[in-house]
């Protein structure tokens, strides 16, 4: 009697939309840092998340959210003045690193933090600025803990593909400690950090 009514009582639940969206839905375990190897103006126009989305619309990539189009392939952009741009929502898989994709969030920090390629400042800062490192690390303290990330699994694009990207200057381990230090003091919700939404 009672399995006769849990069968079609779960089956209901199931097909609640939420219930299947929750079901459907995927838990980042990772987080990739990039830079957009870029200056931080391209042609006199800010390189920011809307112009992201406009290159990577040429590029084809494309996600609908919602009834929403997303072409940005990372989750987050970081200006130099430390201004954090949402790109495509977190429950979107991203298109910013070949193989992880699937279960990652993709941050990009605008600006070109290769030696070879940016040498002496001639495409903006060599590293990235105070300000857009504070934001970075307030962002990834914020998805780790959202996401139960461990610090260690949030990781450069270079570690887990063949690129140089976020470039050799970008501070990495001054990073981590830092990151690890804000994860386990808490911190501003998504929400304080987002100046600009790109939506
Ligand atoms: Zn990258």
């Amino acid at each position: 009697m009672c399995i006769l009514l849990l069968v079609p009582v779960g089956i209901w639940l199931f097909w609640q939309p939420d219930t299947l969206r929750l079901f459907l839905s995927r838990r980042p375990e990772s987080i990739i840092i990039h830079h957009s190897a870029s200056p931080p103006r391209v042609h006199g126009r800010p390189v920011d998340a809307a112009a992201i989305d406009a290159m990577h619309a040429r590029r084809g990539f494309g996600i609908v959210h919602e009834g929403k189009v997303y072409h940005i392939g990372y989750h987050y952009v970081v200006l130099p003045d430390g201004t954090v741009q949402a790109g495509r929502p977190e429950e979107c898989v991203g298109a910013h690193a070949r193989h992880v994709n699937e279960h990652s969030l993709g941050i990009c920090l605008v600006g070109n933090f290769h030696s070879a390629e940016n040498p002496s400042g001639a495409q903006g800062p060599v590293r990235p600025t105070p300000a857009q490192m504070d934001a970075l690390i307030e962002l990834c303290a914020r998805l780790c803990r959202t996401y139960r990330i461990p610090v260690e699994r949030v990781c450069r694009h270079r570690d887990v593909g063949e690129t140089a990207c976020p470039g050799d200057r970008f501070p990495f381990e001054t990073f981590q400690s830092h990151l690890r230090e804000r994860v386990e003091r808490g911190g501003r919700s998504i929400k304080d950090l987002l100046w600009q939404r790109g939506e």
